[in-house]
């Protein structure tokens, strides 16, 4: 199945949400600045773009339920969707905030008329990403805005919003789906079996959005792996990812392009790398007891192969930068070789929060089946037996440990602790030294 327009019955999981921008369109309550609330990769963009169809709609029909939606045809319609529409614009963070100049570009843009549909609407995602005197612009503007300008701020965590702007908000909060409403979805609108859809979402580590996205394709491979095996494989597809983003961005042709491409690296989702980190995060939690160099080689491997798959992306944009030299000032060239390297390295460092989060998922799973949890409630339905195994030779006080240690890892991942020293001590920890 995949996703054609924008309209709201495409949307899975998020009734409550389209429900209340229905409804305040249909009663013309239509408020200024709305604020969708929810979790990451839950459909509040997917969401954000059908109202703004709606709005923008020359022919707005009513869905086979008699539900109210954009029609998915007109110009306007086809626009939003291309992400091409005049009146519909995009606030992101450059580099890692939203910065006051984008919101006076935003103010100068606010104030004309809409050039083709029927508001200027803006949506800005992350609103978290404000910093200080960016979201102050963003409050004098939301405060001043003409009648026909409609603002839609996208937040995972609505504590970190300047309560000004939140009390100016229309709040829409989005749901949450549970595993199992995730995993049922796959198999009906995907025809998948219950076990592909289960592995299918586990390899997501619990992201809806992602989940949806793989879905079309998915194979489904019940293969299980060693160690060694998965190790190498993993080494192999994080070298196989980075040949591939090399070939993308030898092929770009402005900075802009090379930067935003840069900035988005965090968000591909490269299936087979994913499989990957899977399998190989499933042997370290299926493997009791390590050889005594084992954790150490096994981290320098991991940890050289994702510095050296991040130098050479960024290496490949070189041509790029020397072409520009004379069509740049030094000054703005540097601040683009500097963000460039920005996003390189930040790319690495989430390879390794990723492997980390993949393991502690592994382990809540096995915390919940030492608790006798519901097994709807397991993220990786699909290795059930694998994790009651597990559950049972570790018992719940050592799982809960290990999670907290590897909570704690993160952190310190976070705080630019040395990353290797941080990996091998895990694989010390987990490899178990009572084995
Ligand atoms: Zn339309």
């Amino acid at each position: 199945m995949q996703r054609k327009t924008n309209n709201f019955s495409n949307i899975l999981l998020q009734e409550n949400p389209i429900d209340i921008l229905r409804r305040s369109f249909m009663g013309g309550r239509i408020a200024q600045t709305y604020l969708f609330a929810g979790k990451q990769s839950v459909g509040r963009m997917a969401v954000a773009k059908a109202f703004a169809a709606l709005l923008q709609c020359k022919n707005p029909i009513k869905d086979e339920n008699g539900k109210l939606d954009s029609c998915g045809i007109c110009d306007d319609c086809k626009r939003i969707f291309n992400d091409s529409h005049p009146d519909v614009r995009y606030i992101t963070p450059s580099g890692n905030e939203i910065k006051i100049e984008q919101i006076r570009d935003l103010q100068n843009m606010a104030i004309l008329k809409p050039s083709m549909g029927a508001w200027q609407i803006f949506i800005i995602d992350p609103a978290e990403k404000l910093n200080l005197s960016s979201s102050n612009a963003l409050l004098k503007t939301l405060e001043e805005a003409p009648a026909h300008s409609l603002f839609i701020l996208l937040a995972s965590d609505t504590g970190a919003v300047l309560p000004t702007i939140l009390s100016r908000s229309e709040i829409v909060r989005f749901n949450t789906p549970s595993h199992q409403q995730v995993r049922q979805i796959l198999q009906e609108k995907y025809s998948m079996s219950p076990e592909a859809a289960a592995a299918c979402y586990a390899l997501s580590e619990g992201n809806f959005g992602q989940s949806l996205t793989m879905a079309s394709d998915y194979e489904y491979e019940p293969e299980v792996t060693s160690i060694k095996r998965s190790h190498t494989n993993y080494l192999l597809q994080m070298q196989m990812f980075s040949q591939n983003i090399e070939d993308d961005f030898s092929s770009v042709n402005t900075l802009e392009d090379a930067l935003k491409k840069a900035w988005q690296l965090q968000s591909i989702t490269y299936q087979p790398l994913l499989e990957a980190r899977k399998a190989l995060c499933r042997s370290l939690f299926m493997n009791t007891g390590f050889p005594k160099a084992f954790p150490l080689l096994f981290s320098q491997e991991i940890i050289n192969t994702i510095d050296s798959a991040g130098a050479s992306i960024k290496k490949s944009l070189d041509p790029l930068l020397s072409e520009n030299k004379k069509s740049y000032p030094s000054a703005v060239l540097k601040d683009i070789e500097t963000q460039i390297a920005t996003a390189t390295t930040k790319w690495g460092s989430d390879q390794l929060e990723k492997l980390f989060l993949c393991l502690m998922n592994w382990y809540t799973d096995a915390l919940l089946a030492a608790s006798n949890a519901d097994e709807s409630l397991l993220l990786n339905l699909d290795r059930k037996e694998d994790i009651i195994t597990v559950a049972k030779v570790e018992g719940f006080a050592l799982l809960k440990s290990r999670i907290e240690m590897l909570e704690k890892s993160i952190n310190l991942l976070k705080r630019y602790i040395q990353p290797l020293l941080i990996l091998e001590n895990v694989i010390t920890q987990i490899g178990g030294a009572e084995a």
